[in-house]
C-alpha cells in the first residue's frame, strides 16, 4: 500500500517515512503543499497523511483541491495542538479523519488502514481470494488452515494481489505500490518476489493463483484456485 506523506517539518516527514515503512507501507514524502498536490495528481496513493500548516500551498488548500478535482484518495490530516486551526475546518475540506500532533504511529498506522478499509473501492479488513486469506493490520496469512511464513514484503506483495485479485497488474504498479515509486534497482525484483510467494502459497498447495500474464503482468485468480 503506497502511502504520500506532506509534511514540511523534515525530521517529522523522515520519522514518518521510517515509521510507515517499517509498517510495510511504500511511502513518498513531499516536503510543501505545492509538491504534494502535484505527486497526489500524478501517482495513485491508498492514503495521504497531509499536513496543514504547509509553506506553498497549505492542506486544506491541497485537499479541497484534490476533492473538487474528483480525486478521491483517503486524507489523514495532521493538526497542530496550539488550536490555531480547527480540526473540524479539516473535515470539511473533504479530509477523513485528523490526528493531532503530537500522535503515536500505532494510532497514525491504525489510523491509515482504517482509512484504506473505507476509501471509494471496496477494501474488507481481510483480504480473500478463494482459501489465500491475508490479515493486513495482524500481517498474517493462511492458505486454508495453514498459516503462510511471509517476509514484510512478500506480505506487502501478497496484499497488493489480493486488493487488485482479478485485475493484471503490471510490474511497474507493482513496484509503485509495494516498492516507492522512484525505485531505481532492477525491476526483475518483481520476478524474484513472485516466484517466493509461488513458492509459499500455491506450489505446497498444489495451487497456481498467481497467473503470469506474458508481456502485461499478472494476475491473482479471483477463485484461489
Ligand atoms: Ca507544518
Amino acid at each position: 500500500m503506497r502511502v504520500l506523506v506532506v509534511e514540511d517539518e523534515k525530521r517529522l516527514a523522515a520519522g514518518l517515512r521510517t515509521g510507515l515503512e517499517a509498517e510495510g507501507f511504500a511511502v513518498d514524502v513531499a516536503l510543501d503543499g505545492t509538491d504534494g498536490l502535484w505527486m497526489a495528481r500524478e501517482h495513485s496513493y491508498d492514503a495521504i497523511v497531509l499536513d496543514i500548516m504547509l509553506p506553498g500551498v497549505n492542506g486544506y488548500r491541497v485537499c479541497s483541491t484534490l476533492r473538487d478535482e474528483g480525486i478521491w484518495t483517503p486524507i489523514l490530516m495532521l493538526t497542530a495542538k496550539d488550536g490555531e486551526w480547527d480540526e473540524v475546518e479539516a473535515l470539511d475540506t473533504g479530509a477523513d479523519d485528523y490526528l493531532t500532533k503530537p500522535f503515536s504511529y500505532a494510532i497514525l498506522v491504525a489510523r491509515l488502514r482504517a482509512l484504506m478499509r473505507r476509501g471509494a473501492a471496496e477494501r474488507p479488513a481481510v483480504l480473500e481470494a478463494g482459501d489465500l486469506r491475508l490479515d493486513p493490520a495482524a500481517k498474517r496469512a493462511w492458505r486454508g488452515d495453514t498459516e503462510l511464513d511471509l517476509t514484510a514484503r512478500e506480505l506487502a506483495l501478497a496484499e497488493f494481489l489480493l486488493r487488485r485479485k482479478g485485475d493484471i497488474v503490471s510490474k511497474r504498479d507493482i513496484l509503485d505500490h509495494v516498492w516507492d515509486y522512484d525505485f531505481e534497482g532492477d525491476p526483475n525484483i518483481v520476478e524474484v518476489y513472485i516466484r517466493h510467494l509461488r513458492n509459499k502459497l500455491d506450489r505446497p498447495f498444489g495451487r497456481a493463483s498467481i497467473v503470469t500474464m506474458r508481456g502485461a503482468g499478472y494476475r491473482l485468480a479471483a477463485d484461489g484456485g
